[in-house]
């Protein structure tokens, strides 16, 4: 008897797409194939006409808890990633306390685990690794470390960032003798003071639509980004080259691999590069609110690298922030990002439908590449028997406008409100129980679970 059959669907195999059945049993996958039709299930989900995917996992969320649960929170977070289809999340390290302690990592962890509707896995900062802590956060269970190449002056900066070189290199040295990669979000502040001159030279207002688009500029994150592959090379440690949007930070990608000195993976997020919005729409006062955007990729290159392989990794750098905090004259005082997980997984599939991916390739850049790389393949990341019954279903022709009505991350701004879409996650399953199903999320917090690599 099974708990659950997954009928008629294309399901995702090593081999690719085929037309199979997908028995459950308990929190796993007990057969692939065509099953006897005398055995019986529980619950039936008849996925005729549908993709049926390994669970997707959102390698990059800003869940803001500990400490700005104003913002957002595990409970809020995770809801939005299942309604569209992520079946896991990481965590990021911007949070009040940063975990790098193993009792700051344990509150997010049991934080986590009090509170979260889908499995999840912190990263951990190795900023504290005078203190010892870097080998015993890497026990504890990190999928990877991460901070940021900030100073401390800026906006959205955090106590998880330095720009300074030396810790940089220290930091990496301690990562790399955990065997885990580490992950710095490049920045140069040099480049953001330029900005605010443009604009002042040009004689414009000093708003997030005239400044924004002057940073992150390719010449700003690839000069960075060159200086990050240096010292990760001298301290050996595994590099993972994130945000890697522009044209020059791609091409020092290919050469890392190339060189293969150290082991390099390499991420594009959906929210500040390839789908960045310039306005947000806020449902509560009927109203856009100008935010505009980093420095634009050229997207046709972007998307070439991530269907030859260059690009591994996608997420959505869900990144909220409430209503009041965006200051649209104020660039310098406003925070960047905003919500993107209501959305993310029909947004991908949407880029399948626009011939940007196959899906085969989707399917790899959202879930099984970072499941091997950070060690928790097969467990996650396939749709293989005895392994986590993780899938996101799809309805891959359906046609459809994206709605504010609804939206259950706490930053209640769309910006892809109006947005017309083909491609509709129509079930987020995580370890054999649907928590989402037709845009309804009915899982409940606390059923995630902390994700440890290695853990079969
Ligand atoms: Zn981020």
């Amino acid at each position: 008897m099974l708990d659950l059959l997954i009928k008629n669907g294309k399901v995702y195999t090593e081999d690719g797409f085929q037309d199979l059945d997908i028995g459950v049993v308990g929190e796993r996958i007990a057969l692939v194939g065509k099953p006897d039709a005398t055995i019986g299930a529980k619950t039936a989900i008849d996925a005729a006409g549908k993709a049926v995917l390994p669970g997707i996992i959102d390698w990059h969320t800003h869940m803001r808890e500990p400490g700005l649960t104003h913002k957002e929170d595990f409970q809020t977070g995770t809801a939005a990633a299942a309604a569209s289809g992520v079946t896991m999340v990481c965590t990021q390290v911007n949070t009040d306390p940063v975990p790098d302690t193993v009792e700051h990592y344990r509150l997010q962890v049991e934080l986590g685990e009090q509170k979260s509707l889908i499995d999840f896995n912190p990263l951990a900062c190795p900023l504290a690794y005078e203190g010892g802590w870097v080998p015993k956060l890497a026990e504890q269970g990190a999928a990877w470390f991460k901070f940021f190449q900030k100073c401390a002056a800026y906006p959205y900066s955090t106590p998880a960032s330095t720009s300074d070189t030396v810790r940089i290199l220290k930091a990496f040295q301690a990562v790399a003798a955990t065997g885990k990669f580490v992950a710095v979000h490049p920045w140069d502040h040099f480049f953001w003071d330029e900005a605010v001159r443009i604009v002042e030279n040009a004689e414009l207002p000093m708003t997030l639509k005239n400044w924004r688009h002057h940073t992150y500029t390719d010449a700003e994150m690839t000069g960075a980004a060159y200086q990050l592959y240096y010292l990760a090379k001298t301290a050996g440690v595994r590099w993972y080259a994130l945000h890697a949007w522009h044209r020059g930070y791609i091409d020092l990608v290919r050469l890392a691999k190339a060189e293969g000195k150290i082991d390099v993976i390499a991420s594009v997020e959906m929210m500040p590069s390839i789908d960045a919005a310039d306005d947000i729409y806020d449902p509560a006062n009927d109203t856009w609110i100008p935010v505009g955007h980093d420095a634009a990729p050229d997207a046709d290159y972007l998307w070439a690298a991530v269907r030859d392989g260059t690009i591994d990794l996608l997420g959505s750098d869900h990144a909220p922030h409430t209503r009041d905090e965006y200051r649209p004259d104020d660039p310098l005082h406003t925070p960047a990002g905003y919500g993107m997980l209501d959305w993310y997984g029909h947004l991908l599939l949407d880029y399948v439908n626009k011939g940007r991916l196959s899906l085969e390739r989707l399917v790899e850049v959202s879930s099984v590449n970072g499941a091997k790389a950070f060690g928790f393949y097969p467990r996650k990341g396939s749709n293989i028997p005895g392994t986590d019954a993780d899938f996101t279903i799809c309805d891959m022709d359906k046609e459809w406008t994206i709605d504010s009505k609804k939206i259950y991350s706490k930053c209640q701004l769309s910006p892809y409100h109006g947005r017309k879409v083909k491609g509709l996650v129509t079930h987020t399953i995580v370890r054999g129980s649907v928590i989402m199903q037709d845009g309804e999320v009915t899982g409940s917090p606390g059923f995630g679970k902390f994700i440890v690599p290695g853990e079969i």
